[in-house]
């Protein structure tokens, strides 16, 4: 068998030489499938892994603006089209100056099975740009989204592919690439989620990736007869994933006491309570500032520079931070210091060695594709109610989304217990998500 995923990943590496994170992400899969065809015998020897490794369409383009001082700049914008099988290419947008073609495609790959392992018929895609959001003005943000939105416009499109926030990308950046797309199309269309709430965005969009990383952590516990009451979490990250995994683990009785962003990690061994939650919101949000910013209201909190949150004593560890940012050396502290349950709400945040870790000490682990599925499942919401042209109450949405939390849960247990009754949910959200993807293909044809 090893043979076997050897054999395909050398085939991926060759057309994909340097594309480091998209090769990790494709092996992570092919370590789960190409074993479960071989052993069901499935799909006739007809390479539908590879098929789905390399994207439909891979778009690149130059995205010139104008900063304040009338400075000419030109960054470069990206949109991959990884699968259409099941539906519209869905998947977000992220400005980072790390972005780069093998980030993308990785997310794009990603995303396929994720938005899969959602019941929604979405596809997967992913796209953004090497800009960084981080320190422009309101305005040039505006100059560059409008600018990035009259090349991308023309690829996409309500039944076409619909793109929505990732890092970098919140409700101001899909305001100004809406707006432009808007003026461009002449139409009023669900052409991007997570759009504002009195222009088509559904309630729950903006809680709904860190409450869905909560949830499906519940789920896990609920199955154990465990939960949250009482279990001290540690959170990466401090964006909009970060503060509402803090808001829902708070709510069901944990206790939160990190979260982080790359400057280092706050720690607050008193806990993150909805009172001190509601300043980094406005820290982060609004003030747009740093994670250190608040020790100036909570003097007793501490901040580690440069470090990440892993090295703090907790129950439970939710990555919501960015990929490959929890290392095999992390995993194995946080499994010695009693960790005994990681739900990610950030896109591949544990490296290979951190996985195998998780899974050989069976410990509750569950992957992002998995875990924070909840985003893409309420943006898949959003392009319902807008296709309807109604909206759902917020009791609706949440109950959606738990449900749907739920049935990904539960597509895990199928194809991921082992025989002494520990859960993979790697190779279950691997297989579970392959599975129907597959399928389509196969009906559709070459
Ligand atoms: N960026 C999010 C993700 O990684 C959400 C994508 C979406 O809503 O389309 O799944």
């Amino acid at each position: 068998m090893d043979q076997k995923i050897k054999v395909f990943m050398e085939e991926v590496r060759a057309r994909n030489p340097h594309e480091k994170e998209f090769l990790q992400a494709v092996h992570e899969v092919a370590e789960a499938v190409i074993p479960y065809i071989a052993e069901h015998k499935l799909y006739n020897g007809r390479n539908i892994l590879l098929r789905l490794a390399e994207p439909e369409r891979a778009i690149t383009f130059r995205v010139p603006w104008v900063d304040d001082t009338g400075e000419i700049r030109v960054n470069r914008g990206y949109r991959i089209q990884m699968s259409s099988v099941i539906g519209p290419y869905k998947g977000g947008l992220r400005f980072h100056p790390t972005v780069n073609m093998s980030i993308l495609k990785f997310l794009a790959f990603e995303q396929v099975f994720k938005n899969s392992l959602t019941t929604l018929p979405m596809g997967g895609g992913k796209g953004g740009s090497d800009f960084d959001p981080k320190g422009k003005s309101d305005r040039e943000v505006m100059r560059f989204c409008h600018s990035f939105m009259t090349e991308l416009y023309r690829h996409i499109g309500p039944n076409t592919d619909v793109p929505a926030g990732d890092i970098g990308v919140g409700a101001r950046e899909v305001g100004f690439l809406f707006g432009m797309y808007r003026k461009i199309s002449n139409e009023f269309t669900g052409v991007l989620t997570g759009k504002g709430l009195s222009w088509g965005g559904s309630l729950i969009r903006p809680e709904s990736t860190g409450y869905g990383t909560v949830y499906f952590a519940q789920n896990m516990f609920k199955l154990k007869g465990d939960s949250f009451k009482g279990k001290v979490v540690t959170i990466s990250g401090s964006g909009n994933v970060a503060q509402y995994a803090t808001e829902k683990a708070n709510e069901l009785g944990a206790k939160v006491v990190t979260l982080s962003d790359s400057s280092g990690t706050l720690y607050d061994k008193d806990g993150i309570n909805s009172e001190k939650l509601a300043y980094v919101m406005h820290l982060k949000n609004v003030k747009r500032g740093r994670i250190s910013e608040y020790l100036e209201k909570y003097p007793t909190a501490e901040f580690f520079s440069g470090k990440t949150p892993w090295h703090i004593p907790c129950d439970v560890a939710l990555p919501c931070a960015t990929q490959n940012e929890l290392h095999g050396k992390d995993a194995a502290t946080l499994i010695e210091n009693g960790c005994i349950c990681v739900s990610e709400g950030a896109n591949m945040p544990s490296t290979p060695k951190a996985m195998n870790a998780f899974v050989n000490a069976k410990i509750l682990y569950a992957p992002g594709k998995a875990s924070n599925a909840g985003g893409v499942a309420v943006s898949g919401l959003e392009m319902a109610q807008n296709s309807m042209r109604y909206s759902w109450s917020r009791e609706d949405v949440d109950e959606k989304l738990q449900g749907i939390m739920n049935q990904i849960h539960d597509s895990c247990i199928e194809h991921g217990t082992d025989p002494d009754g520990y859960i993979n949910y790697v190779r279950g959200a691997n297989i579970a998500g392959f599975v129907k993807v597959a399928d389509a293909v196969l009906a559709q044809g070459v």
